[in-house]
């Protein structure tokens, strides 16, 4: 979320939620489209492998209809890479003419053919792993420079940037190199750890071969840290959050616990899970999940068939119970009112 006023009614309506001990939706992600120009080798769904055709506009803009029935505040589209929608500047105009935000993850490749939609976005994120030979081992060759011409361009026309940087065993030693990355372009650093990866059915998870040993992700959250206790406004995640996948009780390739695994970590405190009750995200086929990360787990109710607002309603009664994944576990934070992440998200509005 960028908009200030938006977050002090976000603000209000989880406290409201809490008293009533109702569930109101304040984001969703909208997985518009499977389709990607990259092959990222992490990529934890293997989107350019999957066969789901792209959720079309009519049904996207009634799933943002229904959304913001239920009360939500910001849409985010994600992919794939969102811009290979063919409708993607009128979907952008339409959330924003309902009064929402609207923030969207790109690797900025077809970002320039859409500015006057993307000068209405809330928020770009723009993902970007390291200096140039690192960020292309793993994205592909001239990932870096689509990535940073984008950054550029989102910068001269002062549309509000992050950087989405996922931490994986190539980039560790990379972390303050994408500090300065971050500065120059006048954006936030969004750190990501890995998520395990889907065949194309999406039934089959693997453990990605860039995920690194338990030390190291350690060893680079430390740095983190210490980091974002120097610089506390560059970095989208609050310390909160990062202390949450450094203390993590199970390792890295354990991506989360459900309740009954809970027991095994006596000493654990996890941050209480909102995935489901404050967000959720619909993935290309229609299904709705408590979080991304559930992505596939398990048999989720189909937004493009059944009564949306009934879906909503089912998700919340879900297994999951802590995660270290840094988008959801900020968004957990949030929605359960940690001074730290509402501070946070306070003092990294206006960074440039
Ligand atoms: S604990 Fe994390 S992974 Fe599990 S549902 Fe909640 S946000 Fe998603």
């Amino acid at each position: 979320m960028s908009g200030l006023k938006e977050k002090v009614i976000g603000g209000f309506k989880i406290a409201k939620g809490k008293l009533l001990n109702r569930c109101s939706p304040l984001e969703i992600n909208i997985h518009i489209t499977d389709r990607c120009n990259l092959k990222c080798t992490y990529c934890y769904s293997n989107f350019y492998k999957r066969r789901n055709p792209d959720i079309s506009k009519e049904q996207i803009l009634k799933i943002v209809d229904a959304f913001k029935e239920l009360g939500v505040l910001e849409v985010s589209l994600i992919g794939g890479e969102p811009f290979l929608h063919p409708d993607i500047s009128e979907i952008i105009d339409y959330i924003k003419d309902n009064g929402l935000m609207c923030s969207m993850v790109t690797n900025g490749y077809f970002l320039h053919r859409h500015l006057a939609a993307v000068k209405r976005l809330n928020m770009v994120c723009v993902s970007l792993d390291g200096p140039r030979e690192i960020n292309d081992i793993t994205r592909g060759n001239g990932s870096f420079e689509h990535a940073v011409k984008a950054l550029e361009l989102l910068k001269d026309n002062n549309v509000n940037r992050s950087i989405r940087s996922t931490l994986q065993k190539n980039n560790l030693a990379y972390i303050e190199d994408m500090m300065a990355i971050a500065v120059k372009f006048g954006a936030i650093l969004n750190f990501g750890l890995l998520f395990p990866q889907s065949s194309e059915d999406g039934q089959v998870k693997t453990i990605s071969r860039d995920t690194p040993e338990d030390s190291s992700y350690r060893q680079a959250l430390k740095k983190i840290i210490e980091l974002k206790k120097k610089y506390p406004s560059r970095f989208f995640n609050s310390v909160a959050n990062f202390k949450n996948a450094y203390n993590w009780p199970a390792g890295y390739t354990k991506f989360f616990l459900y309740n009954d695994e809970l027991k095994d970590y006596p000493g654990f405190k996890p941050v209480p899970c909102y995935g489901g009750r404050t967000f959720a995200t619909v993935d290309t086929d229609g299904r709705l999940y408590p979080c991304t990360n559930l992505i596939g787990y398990y048999d989720a109710p189909n937004v493009l068939n059944t009564d949306i607002k009934k879906a909503w309603q089912s998700i919340k009664n879900h297994p999951c119970k802590a995660c270290f994944y840094l988008s959801s576990v900020e968004k957990n934070l949030v929605s359960s009112l940690s001074m730290d992440a509402i501070w946070n998200i306070l003092r990294s509005k206006g960074v440039r």
